[in-house]
């Protein structure tokens, strides 16, 4: 390679797709933020790959893609055989090169980082969308049936990567989800300006042609019992999710205009964009569904992940007057993805860091008033390794609200008619998998499960790695010929 091309990085800069306008946005737009590449922008980024002999690119991505070989692949327009190859390691690649926080995984170990990383996550999601609009499908013409038959519980990514695997393996996968559409929090969680739900849509297409079914709107545990499931099938795993909802129980949670993140996100994807995508409610939620208007209002968002950076976005888009995100820690310690971060603050969200809530404040009619929280310091690290948030004494202040949003966050939980089938759990309700078992395995050797069920809400990424990887694990099991084996998850 000439020196002129060793050093091309240097003159040609990081791009990304093009966003809709901040005034767009900020009046209302909701549709997906980025734009998308064409050919000549995807063949630019692909051609600042530096075809590093260690991509540390593809060892920080969970599924380990072949990251520069598909950037080669697109230099050739040999888009096609990028897509195959994008699926072999990733069944979600559009979906991850959408909501993957790449800043974080593979951009942020991309050599060129300190220059600017080659835009992976944009190149991906051009890769798959065009090759599935130009009809471009997996092929399965090779995959012999084998009889058996696994069912799924869950259709968010996990479940749905684990269906791809099993379908590729001649085994017939079977997903029961309780919502009448798939995707789990991709369809319900993540806003549409983070996800086109037609992106979901599409897979959902491209999954029932290569023979995975859905039988969408039934509840296992009670519209269908998991004897019953495990009688019927070879086989299940469990992709069922994280929800149970951290409320930090702070005093005046119950109050008027108070809201549990996930109902609000959840009823603004039912309203936004015309679509109703279950046709019934969420049970247990049915009293908070009905929102406030925010128009005009002054909202506060509690917690710094990435659902929290989602409802301090909708409420912008929902025509909030002001929005503030009131975290406990510093900047660089928030769990949200920095870009997201930085897209908040372009549409006008306020950002105060280490300020604890300590209480919420009523005004004389039960509605809420405000937030009563403290400023903190960075104490010693916790077991985890993440510094305490240490209250600064005296520091007190009320934010005015008239919307306060709990976004602390959510964990697995175990139900009880898994628990009557021999799985078990941790203390902290994540499914116990592996051990002397195989990976993602449970203790009741015929079920296996992944995804934010056992490791606890993370990443779309992560649990479409957990998915993939434990179909493997069940095809060994069922002792039928086995899927090609992926590396494990990072
Ligand atoms: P889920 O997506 O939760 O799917 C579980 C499915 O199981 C659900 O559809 C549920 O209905 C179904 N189910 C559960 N129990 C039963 C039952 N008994 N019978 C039938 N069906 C059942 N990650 C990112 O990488 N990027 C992001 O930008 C991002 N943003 C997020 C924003 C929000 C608001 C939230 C809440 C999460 C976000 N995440 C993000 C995290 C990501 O969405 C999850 O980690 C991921 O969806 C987990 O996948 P899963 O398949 O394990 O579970
Ligand atoms: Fe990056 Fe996510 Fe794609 Fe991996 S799956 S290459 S981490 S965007």
């Amino acid at each position: 390679m000439s020196r002129k091309q060793v050093f091309q990085f240097l003159d040609l800069p990081r791009t990304m797709p093009q966003r809709i306008p901040v005034e767009l946005r900020t009046s209302g737009d909701w549709g997906e933020l980025y734009g998308k590449f064409d050919k000549a922008d995807a063949q630019y980024q692909a051609g600042r790959c530096l075809d590093c002999g260690n991509p540390y690119c593809s060892w920080k991505c969970p599924v380990h893609n072949a990251i520069p070989q598909w950037l080669q692949l697109v230099q050739e327009n040999r888009i096609e055989e990028a897509a195959a190859l994008c699926h072999s390691t990733n069944p979600l690649p559009e979906v991850c090169g959408r909501v993957c926080p790449q800043d974080r995984l593979c951009e942020g170990s991309c050599t060129l980082e300190e220059f600017g990383a080659v835009t992976i996550g944009a190149v991906e999601k051009y890769i798959v969308d065009s090759a599935l609009a130009a009809g471009w499908r997996p092929d399965l013409h090779d995959v012999q049936p084998t009889g058996k038959r696994v069912a799924i519980v869950g259709a968010g990514p996990a479940g749905l990567a684990c269906a791809d695997r099993l379908a590729r393996a001649g085994v017939h996968p079977v997903v029961f989800d309780r919502y009448e559409q798939i995707g789990g929090l991709l369809q319900f969680g993540i806003p549409s300006f983070k996800l086109d739900k037609a992106v979901i849509a599409k897979r959902r297409e491209v999954l029932e042609g290569m023979g995975v079914e859905f039988r969408l709107g039934v509840e296992i545990g009670r519209d269908v019992d998991a004897a019953q499931l495990l009688g019927e099938f070879d086989a299940v795993f469990l992709g069922t999710g994280a929800y149970r909802y951290t409320d930090g129980g702070l005093p005046g949670q119950d109050l008027k205009g108070v809201l549990p993140a996930l109902p609000f996100l959840v009823q603004n994807s039912r309203i936004v964009g015309g679509n109703d995508p279950w046709g019934r409610p969420i049970a247990g939620w049915e009293d908070k569904l009905a929102l406030p208007d925010l128009n005009g209002k002054r909202v506060v968002v509690l917690g710094g992940g990435d659902t929290g950076m989602d409802c301090v976005r909708s409420a912008v888009r929902l025509g909030a007057a002001k929005v503030t995100c009131a975290y406990r820690r510093d900047e660089a310690n928030m769990p949200g993805s920095a870009r997201e971060v930085a897209n908040a603050r372009e549409e006008g969200v306020r950002f105060l860091f280490n300020r604890q809530p300590l209480s919420i404040e009523a005004g004389a009619d039960d509605e809420v008033i405000g937030v009563t929280v403290v400023e903190t310091m960075l104490g010693e690290p916790d077991a985890r390794g993440r510094r305490n948030a240490v209250p600064v004494e005296g520091s007190e202040s009320l934010l005015e609200a008239d919307v306060v949003i709990i976004a602390f966050g959510f964990s697995p939980e175990l139900p009880a008619w898994l628990s009557s089938q021999g799985v078990q759990s941790s203390d902290n309700g994540r499914i116990l998998v592996g051990g002397t078992r195989l990976p993602y395995q449970t203790a009741n050797a015929k079920v296996f499960a992944g995804g934010d069920a056992v490791r606890g809400a993370d990443l779309v990424v992560t649990a479409v790695a957990e998915g993939r990887d434990a179909a493997a694990s069940i095809v060994q099991w069922l002792g039928v010929e086995a899927a090609p084996r992926q590396v494990a998850a990072a």
